[in-house]
């Protein structure tokens, strides 16, 4: 089964760590994006020959951004409805929007419950007022703890929350104090990205004045994370993400296990019949109807298994063999001892996964594998 990703590309203001494709909102663009988008879920003319939709089933709709709770309830609406009449969409579809607690989100939730939204991700990157101000956020602690309250008392209880490690000036008890947060607000879901100061923001020009927390200490963050959600009932199921059992992420698995994706928008990326391509990093060209680029050839055995061990689940060795060979099983199983001495990954006779301690330097403990 696959999964539907629509990109919104529109922002209230800029956050100076941000570096995805998403501009200032206006009203002229907007109108002009929503009728692309909605020609494109119909006709699939941009995706062009790279997309074949007779072969293509979906179990998951995602509305990320930029920040889809941007748009009118109206426009939420008429895209699932489109993507649902013009897919072949599975009846108890997982269909997440992303939304920014600055949004008016209580406005939303009637077309959310018309259209079938039945999961939220909530970008809170942290629940210490003055670490959001910092990272150009403007709601606060409350406004957050309302939106969820709202949300479940209208139905919607599988609720994802962002949180974010390394930012300027947290500490381990500010840590703490966005984790209680967490707890007090009983999401079924979490995902703990580390900042990293990218090129082209604010932040990169900036960064020496942050004050931001080493490396040593974010590493420190992100045990501290993963060990406080996991005695608090939530599974380790990502390198970056948290789950209560039954909970983890529909669409955002289908990236892991090499499942076929579609996104559309500008910058959107999609995996289909083993051929990566994307939308350019360009609005005009999206509403004036170019063509997605083809990218690269997908699903080699190094994708495999950089992707399968992003995943707690780890990767089948029998599966490993089975679809790559015998040379590409050889190969790992020589480097796989020294690692499992190590501590970096368990390594039995038919799986390889990373420990917490392998989750922590994932980058450098996958590229000894392959
Ligand atoms: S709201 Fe999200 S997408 Fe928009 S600028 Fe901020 S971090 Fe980037």
């Amino acid at each position: 089964m696959g999964g539907v990703y629509i990109h919104i590309p529109f922002c209230k203001s800029k956050c100076p760590y941000c570096d995805f494709y998403s501009l200032r909102q206006n009203e002229t663009q907007k109108k002009l994006y929503l009728e692309a988008l909605l020609d494109e879920i119909k006709t699939n003319r941009r995706l062009g020959n790279l997309f074949d939709k007779v072969n293509f089933t979906a179990d998951t709709i995602y509305l990320g951004g930029g920040t889809p709770s941007l748009l009118d309830g109206t426009d939420i609406y008429n895209i699932i409805t489109a993507v649902k009449e013009n897919f072949n969409i599975s009846e108890n579809a997982e269909i997440t929007v992303e939304c920014n607690p600055n949004s008016e989100i209580e406005k939303l939730i009637p077309y959310f419950k018309k259209c079938g939204v039945n999961r939220i991700s909530l970008g809170v990157q942290s629940a210490v007022d003055i670490e959001r101000k910092k990272l150009g956020r403007s709601s606060d602690k409350k406004r957050i703890l309302d939106i969820i309250t709202t949300l479940k008392a209208n139905g919607i209880f599988n609720i994802s929350l962002d949180i974010m490690l390394g930012i300027p000036e947290q500490t381990v008890n500010s840590l703490r104090e966005s984790l209680d947060f967490i707890k007090e607000c009983s999401v079924t879901h979490v995902s703990a990205y580390i900042l990293n100061i990218e090129k082209n923001t604010p932040f990169f020009n900036l960064k020496d004045k942050l004050n931001l927390p080493d490396e040593d200490t974010v590493c420190d963050f992100y045990e501290f994370t993963s060990n406080y959600l996991q005695k608090n009932g939530f599974t380790h199921y990502e390198i970056s993400n948290f789950a209560l059992p039954g909970f983890e992420s529909k669409h955002n698995t289908k990236y892991w296990l090499l499942e076929d994706y579609i996104g559309i928008g500008p910058s959107a990326h999609s995996y289909f019949n083993k051929k990566r391509f994307f939308f350019e990093n360009d609005l005009e060209k999206f509403i004036n109807g170019e063509e997605a680029v083809f990218d690269c050839d997908g699903g080699d055995s190094d994708e495999y298994i950089m992707l399968r061990l992003r995943l707690k689940d780890g990767l089948s060795l029998k599966e490993l063999q089975n679809t790559y060979g015998e040379e590409v099983l050889q190969n790992i199983l020589k480097k796989a001892p020294m690692l499992k001495q190590q501590g970096f990954i368990n390594f039995t006779t038919d799986k390889i996964s990373l420990t917490e301690k392998g989750f922590l330097i994932s980058n450098s403990i996958i590229s000894q594998l392959i």
